[in-house]
């Protein structure tokens, strides 16, 4: 298996310097290894893509020195797979329709007898209101429905995914988890209920979810190793989860560490002053944003080197 890595950005904004980071570090670490560097654009959120973000990815990663195979897998061209992918697991009775709102999750999250409302990978862990109306492990009605958000009934799932160790699964970690933990990650099927909770996997005019297609993108693209930020260390047992359930090899993982602004506070979309194009229009070289990120450029493979 060839070791591959890949940097599967949103065309929603600019790629500032936490972005540069993210694709350099995956692309040095698959060049290193004589492995190989590939390209996804993530585009499943329609109401926000656009195509000038998308081009200005390609431009800004050539400019930074990288290079992918092509063509690029795009999330969009995939969204058939995606709703294969819903229509096994509706038929294993492990998804259930729901149209509770924030507001309406928030209420039922802080009612008494809930004590303090969890925050799980995607905000408050949701309090089950429409899963319990259903009956468990079966499907609500033969077909699924259309264009209502599905959830995943994260107690069933659990239970049908868990077969190695009694009741708990793992990955291994290359990188560190916020905590500095390395190594492997394991985590029970009680911890999955409690601190992740019934995930949405296909929101409503996006017939898909970011959990869902990375999953399913990163097993087609043959990624062995996902190399990304912390802040998605915690979704990461999500993603086992759904790899086991669907029958996908769990790839290794790097978690990296976030690259802040001078205040401390992570970067974001929003943060122009940090876009990798305005560095690179006020002059800045692509060595220059390697050493603002601390990656120096990797020496070449010389044949004499032991
Ligand atoms: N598309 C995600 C983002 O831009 C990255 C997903 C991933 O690396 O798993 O934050
Ligand atoms: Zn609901």
């Amino acid at each position: 298996m060839t070791f591959t890595t890949r940097f599967a950005p949103s065309p929603t904004g600019p790629l500032h310097l936490g972005h540069a980071y993210s694709a350099i570090l995956a692309h040095d670490m698959a060049a290193s290894r004589g492995g190989v560097f590939l390209l996804r654009i993530e585009d499943i959120d329609r109401s926000r893509a656009r195509p000038e973000w998308e081009q200005q990815i390609y431009d800004d990663l050539e400019w930074l020195g990288l290079r992918w195979p092509e063509p690029v897998m795009r999330q969009s061209d995939r969204l058939p797979l995606y709703d294969q992918a819903l229509d096994r697991l509706w038929a294993q009775g492990l998804l259930y329709p729901c149209t509770c709102n924030r507001k309406d999750i928030a209420a039922a999250a802080s009612a008494p007898q809930e004590g303090a409302p969890l925050h799980g990978p995607d905000g408050i862990i949701y309090p089950g209101t429409c899963r319990k109306t259903r009956i468990p492990g079966q499907p609500v009605t033969r077909d699924r429905p259309r264009n209502i958000p599905l959830r995943l009934d994260i107690a069933a799932a659990a239970r049908k995914a868990t077969t190695s160790a009694p009741g708990t699964s793992g990955f291994q970690e290359f990188g560190a988890d916020p905590n500095g933990e390395s190594g492997l990650i394991n985590f029970t099927r009680d911890e999955l209920i409690r601190t992740v909770g019934d995930v949405v996997l296909s929101r409503r005019d996006m017939g898909t979810s970011y959990h869902l297609s990375v999953v399913l993108d990163d097993a087609e693209q043959g990624v062995t190793r996902v190399v990304r930020g912390q802040d998605l260390f915690d979704a990461t047992r999500i993603h086992v989860l759904l790899q086991t359930l669907l029958g996908l090899p769990v790839p290794e993982y790097f978690h990296h560490r976030l690259i802040r602004d001078t205040g401390g506070k992570r970067l974001a979309k929003r943060d122009d002053a940090r876009a990798i194009a305005r560095f690179r229009d006020d002059g800045a070289s692509p060595a220059d944003i390697r050493a603002m990120v601390g990656l120096d450029q990797p020496r070449p493979v010389s044949s004499s080197a032991s």
